[in-house]
């Protein structure tokens, strides 16, 4: 145990992943990229904390995000169910024992909570919500966020030898293999298992709507770009996704034009979707939007222009006037459902 926690104390920067499944969310290779590279600016170590209370396998997990730069993972017993209270209070317990510098979380539901009871459990204030993540002169971590209606940025440095809780916003950065052939040594697991919380029952889970819901979790999407042409246009996106059951998502020029908002923009200053099928209308195919499509698992492209770069990413293409399909394709919907009724 003393040789553990002697490994452990190197890791001056811990990441919290989240799990899906099997599988871990976009949003944990994103932030461990992130840190990992802040990690070799500092000569640091980044230690990944993982609850195993989900279907994960551990020995492939090492393999894995040992290439994003995870030097160690820390597998954490929850019970399961409404972890976040569990993993948070062990989390706590542990960088009361260790130090680190600062416990990186995603910000998503599942991370704030997280986030939260780990801040109450050190008794420190929690950093939500950052944007940016730097170094100071004196190699101090520093902090950005956004506040205000995103119209004012405050940055934070560290001081002091208080362990910093931070959450990330994600769909910032891009996840990157920085570290091929390296595998994170799999540590044991940690033996201070937090008793089950009592206090909170999860009852149901309910599905997100998918028109409020983040378009990172998005199973389809209707993405609408410059070429939808006008705001009266673009609401053939949004009544595509209402009989889809999609989300509506847009390109930088539909955000400038205010068709969209910029929780809904794709791309590089935008989120990383990964919907099991993208209907594309009007977007030409700017990397810095396709960067945000890259785990799409069916495209569908609508553009008048058949040489446009989108059309090549594509699994459908269509050489169209993409205001005209959507039209039909609404109109097409509407009958066969009435037709289905009526029967
Ligand atoms: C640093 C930086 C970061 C950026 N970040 C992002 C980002 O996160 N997300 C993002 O999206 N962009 C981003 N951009 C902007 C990006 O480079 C492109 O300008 C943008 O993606 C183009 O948007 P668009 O496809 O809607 O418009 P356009 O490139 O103008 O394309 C419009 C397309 O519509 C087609 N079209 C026209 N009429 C019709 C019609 N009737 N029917 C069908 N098709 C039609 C045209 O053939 C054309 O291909 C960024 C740029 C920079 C420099």
């Amino acid at each position: 145990m003393e040789r553990v926690r002697k490994e452990m104390e190197q890791q001056r920067l811990w990441v919290v992943a989240e799990s899906q499944g099997e599988e871990l969310k976009e949003s944990t290779y994103e932030l461990l990229t992130e840190v990992a590279r802040l990690a070799a600016q500092r000569g640091n170590k980044v230690m990944v904390l993982l609850d195993t209370a989900g279907d994960i396998a551990l020995e492939k997990m090492a393999e894995e995000l040992g290439v994003y730069g995870a030097e160690a993972i820390l597998p954490l017993a929850s019970a399961g169910q409404n972890s976040s209270r569990q993993v948070g209070e062990a989390i706590a317990a542990l960088a009361k024992e260790l130090h680190p510098d600062a416990v990186f979380i995603a910000e998503t539901i599942w991370g704030h909570e997280v986030a939260s009871w780990t801040a109450a459990g050190l008794g420190t204030a929690l950093l939500a919500d950052c944007v940016e993540l730097g170094l100071g002169v004196n190699q101090e971590l520093t902090m950005s966020r956004h506040v205000y209606g995103d119209t004012v940025a405050i940055k934070f440095a560290a001081a002091g030898e208080q362990t910093l809780v931070v959450t990330v916003q994600s769909g910032l950065f891009n996840v990157k293999k920085s570290f091929p052939g390296q595998k994170a040594r799999l540590l044991e697991r940690h033996p201070a298992r937090a008793g089950v919380c009592e206090s909170v029952k999860v009852l149901e889970f309910i599905k997100a709507d998918p028109k409020t819901v983040d378009i990172i979790d998005a199973e389809r999407l209707v993405v609408g770009g410059k070429g939808m042409g006008t705001a009266e246009n673009y609401a053939l996106i949004r009544e595509t996704a209402e009989v889809l059951s999609a989300a509506v998502g847009g390109t930088r020029v539909a955000r400038d034009n205010g068709w969209v908002s910029l929780v809904r923009q794709i791309g590089q200053t935008g989120k990383t979707v990964a919907p099991e099928l993208l209907i594309s209308c009007g977007v030409s195919g700017a990397i810095q939007h396709t960067m945000g499509l890259k785990e799409t698992k069916c495209l569908v492209a609508i553009n008048t222009d058949k040489h446009a770069p989108i059309h090549k990413l594509a699994d459908l293409s269509i050489v169209e006037d993409a205001p005209k399909v959507l039209a039909e394709f609404i109109a097409k919907m509407k009958t066969t459902a009435e037709r289905r009724q009526s029967v």
